[in-house]
C-alpha cells in the first residue's frame, strides 16, 4: 500500500546535513538538502 506524502515526511528521519552534519529543522523548502549556514556559504 503506498503511503500519502504526508505520511512519507513523517515516516523518514530527520534530514542531516550532509557538509556540516548539523540536523536540518523541516521547512517549506524540503528540496534543500543542506543547513542554512552551508547554503549561506555556497551563495558567496
Ligand atoms: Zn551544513
Amino acid at each position: 500500500m503506498l503511503m500519502s506524502p504526508l505520511e512519507l515526511i513523517r515516516s523518514l528521519p530527520n534530514k542531516v546535513c550532509p557538509e556540516c552534519g548539523q540536523l536540518i529543522e523541516e521547512q517549506a523548502e524540503s528540496y534543500l538538502m543542506e543547513c542554512d549556514r552551508c547554503l549561506a556559504k555556497k551563495e558567496e
